[in-house]
Order: structure tokens, then sequence, then C-alpha cells
């Protein structure tokens, strides 16, 4: 079983290594750290904290930490998607840490939560034998939601008070509705 502080050395070597910072902050950083850990125990490859990932190395293979999008987002914006990894100024204190909006492509996030959900339906317990994925949706009572108004993405119970990238209120976001067909 990998240790949180093996996880914590290999980001900080990655860090290191790129010229970037981890998280100022040591609860956020050890939160972040820690559900690395938490991923790379479930699925044998440590994927991004801050998205939902399938399970299928295929499909994750853009969001195992460092994912695809962290260098483009720490230059454009100072920091990753989930904040993990920062760049200097942002770690002094000089820069604030904003919300970075997704970069990963719609239809690859699409893809991975019509999995998941199609994955939790056939995890269900042998006793009941047709689940649908509307059905285990409804049980793990996650929704996908977009903000209209940027089109920020996030997969919950409900959608956000405020969207973290433009704030729009909830009254914005919509559900996108997901299709799945797990007969084989
Ligand atoms: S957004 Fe940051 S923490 Fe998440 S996978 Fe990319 S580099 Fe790792």
């Amino acid at each position: 079983m990998i240790t949180l502080e093996k996880v914590r050395q290999r980001a900080e070597s990655d860090a290191k290594t790129y010229g970037y910072y981890l998280h100022p902050d040591p609860d956020f950083l050890k939160d972040l750290l820690e559900g690395l850990k938490r991923n790379e125990e479930r699925y044998g490859y440590p994927s991004c904290p801050c998205r939902l990932a399938s399970g299928k190395f295929e499909l994750d293979r853009d969001i195992i930490c460092p994912c695809d999008y962290r260098d483009p987002d720490v230059q454009e914006y100072g920091a990753c998607y989930c904040a993990l990894y920062v760049r200097k100024d942002l770690y002094e204190g000089k820069t604030p840490i904003l919300p970075v909006p997704e970069r990963r492509p719609m239809e690859k996030q699409v893809r991975t939560y019509g999995t998941a959900v199609a994955q939790s339906a056939l995890e269900k317990p042998a006793e009941k034998a047709e689940v649908t994925p509307q059905e285990s949706a409804a049980e793990i009572k996650l929704k996908l939601w977009y903000c209209k108004q940027c089109g920020y993405v996030v997969f919950r119970e409900e959608p956000p008070y405020i969207c973290p990238i433009c704030k729009a209120k909830r009254e914005l976001f919509a559900e996108i509705k997901i299709h799945v067909d797990i007969r084989g």
C-alpha cells in the first residue's frame, strides 16, 4: 500500500523537476495528497483528486496526476485545476490563487461520467439483477450539471450555489442528461 509520505515525495520531486511549488496551505495540500492516495489505492493509478475517474485506465489516462492539463494551466493561470501545483508567485502569496477553468475536453468528461455511472450499476449486489443506470445514478444521487454562463461542469447532488469560475448563481446551472447503455 502506498503511503501518504510517498505520495508527497513524488509530488515534491515532480514540482522541483518542473520548477513548480506545491500549494502553500498545509491542510489543503494534505487533502489533495490524500485524494491522490485514495485514487491510487482504488484504481491502481493516482487519478486527479478534483475530477471523477472512470476506473478505466484508457479513459482516465489524461487525468493521471500530473495530468495532461497541468503545464498549460500553470502557464496560463499559475496553478493546475486542483491547485496542487502552483507557480512561485502564487506560492509566495504575491498573486492570489483563483479557480482554474476546466481544460479537459467536454466529450472526455461526459464519457468518463457515463462510464462511472454504468460501472456503479454493474457493481450492484447480485440479488438485484436488473439495475438501470438511472436507478444507479439515483442511488448515488449524483448528477452532471453545467453552468450556462461559462460552461463549468460539475458532478454532484445539487448545482453549487455560486459557480466557482464565473460566480453565476445556482439558477444558471442546468442538468446534463446522461444516457448509458450497460447491456453489453
Ligand atoms: S489538476 Fe493538478 S492535482 Fe489534478 S491531476 Fe492535474 S496536476 Fe494533478
